[in-house]
C-alpha cells in the first residue's frame, strides 16, 4: 500500500528510534526533562520567539493558544475553510466558549478590508474581537502557501487595534522550504504560532506553541489543565530535535513528489487538478469521471494506493517523508489502473 492519506502517517526513522532510546528524561510537569527543554528552547529560537511549549498535537497547541489568548464571548476571525473551524470537533466553542466570525478567502487569505471591516467596534452588543486567525500552509485548499506581504498587512491591521494574531503552522516547515523564507521570518507577522512535528518533518507525536515568555507561562496552565502535562516527555522531544536538527530540507523532495504526482494524474481522463500544488498536496477534481471521491478512493485502494475523499468530488494526495521515488512510480501506476478500471 502507498500510503497518501496524510503525512502524519510517517514512521520514526532508525535515527528517531535510537534518539528515543538514548534520550534523557525527566519529569516535565516540574519542567525538568531536559530533552524538552532543548527542544522547546530549540523552537523558541527557530521561531524568533522568547518561548515555546510542547503540545501533545497540533490541536492541543492550537486550542491552548485560543485559551490563552481569549474570554469566554469573544471573537476569532478566520478564514472559512480553516482547519480550527472545520476539524477540530467545534473545540474553541466547546472548550474556550468564543464565537467563531468566519469570512471567505482566497487560499486561506481572507480579503484586508473584509478583516477590517469584520473586527468589532466597542459596543455593549457586541463581542470583542479576541484574536485574528492565519493558517500557514493553508490546508483546505491544497497546503497553499500565505504570501509574506499578506502576513505584513495583517499583522500591520491586527496592530492598529491591538488584537493578537495566531498562526496555525501545522505545515510551517512546507512553506518555509516552498519559499525559502525561514520560519521565524514567517513567523515574525504572529503573535504566536502552532507547529507539527507530526507532519512534514516526520516526527512521531506533538506539536509547538510559541511566543512571548508572559503568553508561555499562561499557555502552559491550560495545557495542564487539558492534561496534556506530560511526564517523561524527552522520549517525545528527542526524535523531533533530530528532524528539526538534521535540516529539513528533505521536504523539498515531499513537493517534488506531489508535482510528480499531479502531473501524471492531471493527463488521465475526467481527472483535473484542483490546486496549484506548491507545497506537498495534489486535490484531484473528479466530477467529469461521474463518479464521487468516495468511488474513487475505494477503487484506489484496490489498486494499492490509499487517499482521503476531501469533498464531494475532491481527493486529496498528501506526500511525505516515507515515500520515496519508487513509491511515487508505484502511486502513479496504481492511480493509472484505478482509472481504467472504474468507468464513469
Ligand atoms: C493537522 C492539522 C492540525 C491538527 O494537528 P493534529 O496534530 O492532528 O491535532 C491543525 N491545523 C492544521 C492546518 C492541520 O493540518
Amino acid at each position: 500500500m502507498i500510503d497518501l492519506r496524510s503525512d502524519t502517517v510517517t514512521r520514526p526513522t532508525p535515527g528517531m528510534r535510537q534518539a528515543m532510546a538514548d534520550a534523557l528524561v525527566g519529569d516535565d510537569v516540574y519542567e525538568e526533562d531536559p530533552a524538552v527543554n532543548e527542544l522547546e528552547a530549540y523552537c523558541a529560537r527557530l521561531t524568533g520567539k522568547e518561548a515555546a511549549l510542547f503540545v501533545t498535537s497540533g490541536t492541543q497547541g492550537n486550542q491552548v493558544a485560543v485559551l490563552t489568548h481569549m474570554r469566554q464571548g469573544e471573537e476569532i476571525i478566520m478564514d472559512d475553510r480553516a482547519h480550527v473551524f472545520l476539524y477540530e470537533g467545534g473545540a474553541t466553542a466547546a472548550l474556550a466558549g468564543v464565537q467563531s466570525r468566519t469570512l471567505p478567502s482566497e487560499k486561506g487569505q481572507i480579503a484586508i478590508d473584509d478583516i477590517a471591516a469584520a473586527v468589532r467596534m466597542s459596543d455593549v452588543h457586541f463581542p470583542d474581537t479576541g484574536l485574528i486567525w492565519l493558517e500557514n500552509t493553508h490546508n483546505k485548499s491544497g497546503g497553499s502557501v500565505l504570501s509574506p506581504d499578506y502576513m505584513a498587512k495583517v499583522a500591520d491591521l491586527a496592530k492598529e487595534h491591538q488584537i493578537p494574531v495566531h498562526m496555525d503552522g501545522a505545515r510551517l516547515f512546507n512553506a518555509s522550504v516552498a519559499t525559502g523564507i525561514p520560519v521565524s521570518e514567517i513567523a515574525k507577522h504572529t503573535t504566536t504560532v502552532q507547529f507539527c512535528l507530526s507532519k512534514g518533518l516526520g516526527a512521531p507525536v506533538g506539536s509547538i506553541l510559541a511566543g512571548d515568555r508572559a503568553f508561555i507561562e499562561r499557555a502552559r496552565k491550560w495545557r495542564k489543565r487539558l492534561g496534556g502535562g506530560l511526564r517523561q516527555a524527552g522520549v517525545l522531544a528527542a526524535p523531533a530535535l533530530l528532524a528539526l536538527k538534521n535540516g529539513f530540507n528533505f521536504i523539498e523532495t515531499d513537493h517534488d513528489h506531489a508535482k510528480q504526482l499531479a502531473r501524471a494524474v492531471s493527463e488521465l481522463d475526467g481527472f483535473y487538478i484542483e490546486n496549484t500544488v506548491e507545497t506537498n498536496m495534489v486535490l484531484v477534481n473528479t466530477k467529469e469521471t461521474g463518479k464521487t471521491s468516495e468511488d474513487w478512493v475505494a477503487e484506489m485502494k484496490r489498486q494499492g494506493v490509499l487517499a482521503v475523499p476531501y469533498g464531494p468530488y475532491t481527493i486529496r494526495l498528501t506526500t511525505h517523508r516515507d515515500l520515496d521515488q519508487t513509491a511515487i512510480k508505484d502511486a502513479i501506476s496504481g492511480i493509472t489502473k484505478a482509472r481504467h478500471q472504474l468507468k464513469g
